[in-house]
């Protein structure tokens, strides 16, 4: 088993046996490394640890082997060279910026991206001197206009959110590479279970493993898949150096959710295809975000580029943030919260909560309005969902 190669096999084998390197114990299921550091043979050794002319762990900060199972099978999963862990989404998207940016450099950015990941760029890389121009998702003429001579970033979220918006990832890697820049997709909504941008010309995969790959919302941590050119010369001095490193324990969590991924997203897209087409029927709603409807002005293009529609559903109610948080309110069995991809159904307020900190204006260009309302469909009877949801059967 330790020298197989996992290339050769399905997303789903390698999710449930690629990066475990079984020791002399013989264990069946990988086990954590608790260990911050590695004791070395002699000094020699520990001198040719530290200058790399000797592979092998040195400390957990960089190497672990826990860690290591959970960056080796991902970056299978999505059909990248390497991948490196972070203790954070946030800190795997802080990871490219600080790895591939310098004061002076441009980067393109879509409006629809997690409401952190905007601020990072404005107020942190743009203190340092890095400029962001914040484009329309599925606009490509107005990335290529964004573009300048310096801009070295373009960054995406697709399906977006909260709005279910898809990009045309291979169109937008084209304009990346006519340009001279690297593609960044953010790709927590799909996983490598319905999407692989790798595949589709972008250079760089950032996930946060906090929502579907944990699946059952318990730990944080994120990761940077891409060549191993990448991640050696700019991701991983960074990660060395600035520390946000993933726990051996998180890393072990992450294993084991993805292991059920592939089946769960499966189940996730099932349950939200018939939420989406049932809550379109009802009059409370006057709009429903979610790509499987033909309405959806993607549902082509996530056809091609997806081989499901995923598990997040957004919606308005008619009126507006009162009528938004009366339907949030009377839920009994929905879990109030901001989180998502998890086994149990989370519902949330996106003006009040995760975009919440974005100005009035930046927010309404995004088109996220008072009315809107998200829902990351769980695993639980589609029927329960529904019935939790019931007010918005009336007028
Ligand atoms: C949650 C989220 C992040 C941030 O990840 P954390 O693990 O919470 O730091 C980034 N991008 C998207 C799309 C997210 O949903």
């Amino acid at each position: 088993m330790n020298d197989i190669d996992w290339n050769q096999y399905a997303l789903e084998t390698q999710a449930i046996r690629a990066g475990h390197h079984r020791t002399h114990e013989d264990e069946h299921s990988i086990p954590i490394f608790a260990t911050s550091s590695y004791v070395f043979k002699s000094a020699a050794d520990a001198a040719a640890r530290f200058t790399g002319q000797q592979v092998g762990n040195i400390y957990s900060r960089f190497t672990n082997p826990t860690v290591a199972a959970f960056q080796d099978r991902l970056a299978l999963m999505e059909k990248g060279e390497r991948c490196l862990a972070f203790s954070s989404g946030m800190a795997a998207i802080m990871a490219v910026g600080m790895g591939l940016l310098k004061t002076g450099d441009h980067v393109v950015c879509s409006r629809s991206v997690f409401g952190n990941t905007v601020l990072m760029f404005q107020n942190y890389f743009g203190k340092f001197g890095v400029e962001t121009d914040f484009v329309d998702l599925t606009d490509i003429n107005a990335w290529a206009i964004a573009i300048k001579p310096n801009t070295r970033l373009l960054f995406l979220e697709t399906p977006s959110n909260p709005l279910i918006e898809i990009a045309d990832i291979r169109a937008l890697a084209d304009v990346a590479r006519a340009h001279n820049c690297l593609l960044v997709v953010d790709n927590c909504f799909c996983t490598p279970a319905l999407q692989r941008p790798l595949t589709l010309g972008a250079d760089i995969v950032v996930h946060s493993a906090t929502k579907y790959i944990d699946g059952q919302g318990r730990c944080v941590g994120g990761a940077v898949v891409a060549s191993e050119e990448i991640i050696e010369k700019y991701i991983y001095p960074y990660l060395r150096t600035g520390g946000a490193t993933m726990s051996a324990f998180n890393a072990w969590v992450f294993l084991c959710g993805l292991e059920t991924l592939a089946v769960r997203m499966k189940a996730h897209c099932d349950n939200a295809t018939i939420l989406a087409q049932w809550l379109v029927e009802q009059p409370a709603v006057s709009k429903v975000n979610y790509p499987a409807l033909t309405s959806h002005t993607q549902h082509e293009l996530a056809k091609i580029q997806q081989s499901h529609f995923g598990g997040i559903v957004s919606f308005e109610v008619h009126g507006g943030k009162e009528a938004a948080w009366r339907l949030i309110d009377a839920t009994k069995m929905v879990s109030i919260t901001a989180n998502l991809g998890d086994v149990k159904t989370t519902i949330t307020h996106p003006a009040t909560t995760t975009h919440g900190r974005l100005s009035p204006e930046v927010r309404a260009k995004a088109g996220i309005n008072d009315n809107l309302i998200r829902i990351s469909v769980g695993l639980e009877a589609i029927e329960d969902i529904k019935a939790d949801l019931a007010i918005v059967s009336k007028n």
